[in-house]
């Protein structure tokens, strides 16, 4: 029988209402006892859950490091982790799980809902059971058949690092814009083999990370005369337009020189969920090749921020940083 690890974090799927009449997390035997299916999986399932239960939105850096030490902790034991967790930042938890846990070769699957639990016409049931049949799977050698960090939501597993919260009141509410889903359950559990990332490295935890950037979103109007430049800002992610362009006025260029004078990484991410950013195309984005620019190509906003997160925290030098954050880590952006 596999042994599946089950970690509770919070999020909608465990919450109830609260004395306010707002919902909260609840306490995780609690939520458990709502899933009967679990009871008849045919799998052997030890529970643990983090300090405190929280809503995602409240997530931080550092319940991420619980969390992969905790997943780090349960490796030796288990076949496989679930991770029950918010659907509001479960993309940057997924981000961060798949860089700070290196070569993985068990599946982390990471699952939620949009309704609680307990409610009529909850989808907390379809996806925690089918992300425990996904956690379960093995080829016919025996080895897991997912060994990197996965999302499971509405049907369809995509890879976590890929993925972004794309509705707040449907139940398919992730999608992975650049890269096709990994596997779907439908009558049967459907796996597209040849997209499944198997890492090259050994297996480790490397849970360092900073929180040392900056993120200044594009919009036409915006003042950069007034917009200060942080001195704490190792990195910062432009969320420019389309295919990576932004506007030709002095302003921004003088801009661009006040956060290179920072020695501030600049890093290049389109408002756009899908398609990539491709420098230089447009006339109108001269302006950016005035300044030493990474370019986050096809990755998500969640990941270009997470990577960025964990490869200041790794304390790579600028040369470094910028040849690690164009190499896929963790099958976050295509080659
Ligand atoms: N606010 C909730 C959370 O992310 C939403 C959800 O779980 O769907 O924790």
């Amino acid at each position: 029988m596999r042994k599946i690890a089950l970690i509770y974090t919070g999020g909608t799927i465990g919450m109830r209402q609260n004395e306010k009449g707002k919902l909260a997390p609840m306490d995780f035997e609690l939520a458990v006892e709502k899933i009967p299916a679990l009871g008849l999986l045919p799998i052997e399932i030890k529970t643990v859950s983090l300090k405190k239960a929280i809503d995602s939105s409240e997530m931080t850096p550092k319940v991420w490091i619980e969390l992969a030490e905790a997943a780090d902790r349960l490796m030796p034991e288990v076949d496989g982790i679930v991770i029950l967790h918010g659907t509001d930042t479960m993309a940057y938890t997924a981000c961060a799980l798949s860089f700070m846990l290196k070569g993985l070769t068990k599946p982390i699957i990471i699952t939620g809902s949009q309704l609680p639990i307990g409610v009529l016409r909850t989808d907390a049931v379809e996806n925690i059971v089918s992300a425990f049949e996904f956690a379960a799977l093995t080829d016919k050698n025996g080895d897991c058949v997912i060994q990197e960090v996965a999302i499971y939501f509405e049907y369809e597993l995509l890879r976590g690092n890929r993925a972004y919260k794309r509705s707040s009141n449907e139940f398919n509410a992730f999608s992975s814009p650049n890269f096709p889903s990994l596997a779907s359950s439908g009558v049967r559990l459907s796996v597209k083999k040849e997209l499944l990332w198997r890492s090259k490295e050994n297996y480790c935890l490397d849970t360092r990370i900073s929180n040392n950037v900056g993120v200044v979103t594009l919009y036409p109007g915006l003042d950069f005369s007034e917009l200060p430049v942080l001195t704490n800002w190792k990195v910062l992610l432009l969320r420019t337009f389309g295919a990576g362009n932004a506007p030709k006025s002095y302003d921004f260029l003088k801009f661009l020189k006040r956060v290179e004078k920072n020695r501030t990484i600049i890093i290049n991410t389109s408002q756009c969920v899908s398609g990539s950013v491709i420098p230089g195309l447009y006339d109108s984005s001269s302006a950016l090749e005035e300044v030493k620019m990474l370019n986050a190509r096809d990755m998500t906003f969640e990941s270009a921020v997470v990577k960025s997160m964990v490869l200041l925290g790794r304390g790579h030098s600028v040369l470094d940083f910028h040849e690690k954050f164009s190499l896929s880590l963790s099958g976050e952006v295509s080659e």
